[in-house]
């Protein structure tokens, strides 16, 4: 104990630290103010392990308590939202940013947001011009439809639609369309906030095309159609068409709003990905107004837009809350310069990476594997079995939900570590790892992984192999 209160005086002074190589280093990257607090915290932990006799004696040498400071001034200028190399497989993982923007969208928010831009101004007429401009003819080229808008995200599209078209009136729904989405997406309360009253029809699992014809009376503003996208009832099920609520609405008078989620623009039945309708199909039932994601499926930013009949999108852009969902130049940039590669349906496939991924095939992940496992067994042979098998990835985003990429993975099985301390290692990594830990394992899907990755990837889990 006497040896560690002659410790304790030995605590290098703050001063002392900022001075030392390790912190000096940093001077051109890390503020004075923050170098300082981690000076701080680097001798509070000195002193309390030194004040807890069971703990090894530290070391107080100056280098080595500067060398920690150094370490938690890393940290603390570190960006708070990084990116991260995702092994999951699962392609538009909510949580971990949807999806991947192309090349050439990325580089149109750099020529876009580095500078100024005609993101308000007519450059033929030499006066101030709209924003959702820049895209709507591209977007009704490829869907078909008569106008077009976009917000913020699909969320906030059927936010605006509901207030705009049906804001102190009834709108009806399916109790089999009831859905919720991420936790806070849920078609009650996004009705009740855009001041819509909610009529349930039909059952769970059965709705006719009678229960909505039922319900309409005079205070009747609209019908909801919504996409049932991360659940499927099964069974005894069913479902009244896009076509004939079409019909039956507009024999009332009413419009049909159809809440799609992801909103597909191309066909994925190639690919062996489940029949899905397409925004154009769906808009040639009759629909009058369609909602789907920018950054589900279609790969771009997170975006809503809004497709439709012309006099219900104008009705929607007067809207107050149009202005308080309004898009970036950012976001609009990316959008435009994603849906230009939609024209040439080879090119999406080839450029846009969600539906290049999506494409891959099962064949092509299986050589991957195979090419990367002598170099993982290699590289990780003495702290982990590392296999290969056949393996299957949800999509994600709410997008297909039964839908299941049949594909390849690793398999980490580690020597000496828990699981659970192999994945907190990973995740607290300089470029953090998400995986999935699937019977008492690890796998490491190819789909997601970036071959530049690859290496970065092998080299992080050997450290986090490391016991
Ligand atoms: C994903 C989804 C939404 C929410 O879309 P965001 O772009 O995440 O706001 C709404 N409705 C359905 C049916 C969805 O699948």
């Amino acid at each position: 104990m006497s040896d560690r209160q002659t410790l304790l005086r030995q605590i290098p002074s703050i001063d002392r630290l900022l001075a030392a190589a390790p912190l000096q280093s940093l001077t051109g990257d890390c503020p004075h103010v923050l170098l300082r607090e981690a000076a701080q915290q680097a001798v509070a932990e000195l002193r309390q392990a030194l004040l807890d006799a069971s703990s090894d004696t530290p070391d107080v040498a100056p280098e080595t308590v500067a060398a920690r400071a150094a370490e938690l001034a890393k940290i603390a200028v570190r960006p708070s939202l990084r990116r991260v190399i995702n092994i999951t497989g699962t392609l538009l993982h909510t949580n971990l940013g949807r999806a991947p923007l192309c090349a050439t969208a990325l580089q149109a928010v750099n020529d876009v947001s580095s500078g100024y831009s005609n993101l308000e101004y007519d450059l033929d007429a030499g006066k101030r011009g709209k924003r959702f401009t820049h895209v709507e003819q591209l977007i009704c080229r490829l869907t078909g439809a008569e106008a077009a808008h976009v917000v913020n995200n699909n969320a906030g599209a059927v936010l605006l639609a509901l207030s705009a078209l049906a804001g102190g009136k009834k709108a009806l729904v399916s109790r089999g369309e009831l859905i919720e989405i991420g936790g806070s997406f849920r078609i009650p309360d996004i009705m009740a906030a855009g001041g819509t009253h909610m009529v349930e029809v039909g059952t769970t699992n059965k709705t006719h095309l009678e229960d909505y014809r039922r319900a309409i009376d005079a205070d009747t503003s609209l019908i909801l159609k919504v996409h049932t996208s991360n659940y499927r009832v099964l069974g005894f099920t069913e479902a009244v068409t896009g076509t004939e609520l079409a019909e039956l609405a507009h024999k009332h008078g009413l419009p049909v709003l159809e809440d799609l989620g992801s909103g597909l623009l191309l066909d994925l039945t190639p690919f062996g990905l489940p029949r899905e309708p397409t925004v154009r199909e769906v808009l040639a039932n009759n629909i009058d107004l369609v909602t789907f994601s920018g950054d589900k499926l279609l790969g771009g930013p997170q975006a809503g837009i809004i497709v439709g009949r012309k006099e219900i999108v104008d009705q929607l852009r007067k809207h107050p809350m149009a202005r308080a969902l309004r898009l970036d130049k950012m976001t609009l940039a990316a959008l435009e310069a994603t849906l230009q590669l939609y024209l040439d349906p080879d090119k999406a496939f080839r450029e846009l990476p969600t539906l290049r991924l999506l494409a891959t095939s099962a064949d092509t992940l299986k050589e991957r594997c195979e090419q990367l496992l002598p170099r993982f067994t290699a590289t990780l042979g003495d702290l982990a079995d590392i296999t290969m098998t056949k393996a299957t990835a949800p999509v994600g985003g709410g997008a297909l939900p039964l839908a299941e990429m049949s594909g390849w993975v690793l398999v980490c099985q580690p020597r000496s570590l828990s699981l659970n301390r192999l994945a907190g290692n990973l995740r607290q990594a300089e470029v953090p790892v998400i995986g999935r830990i699937q019977d008492d394992q690890l796998y490491i899907d190819p789909r997601t992984l970036a071959i530049e990755d690859e290496e970065l990837l092998l080299q992080t889990l050997k450290d986090a192999l490391t016991p």
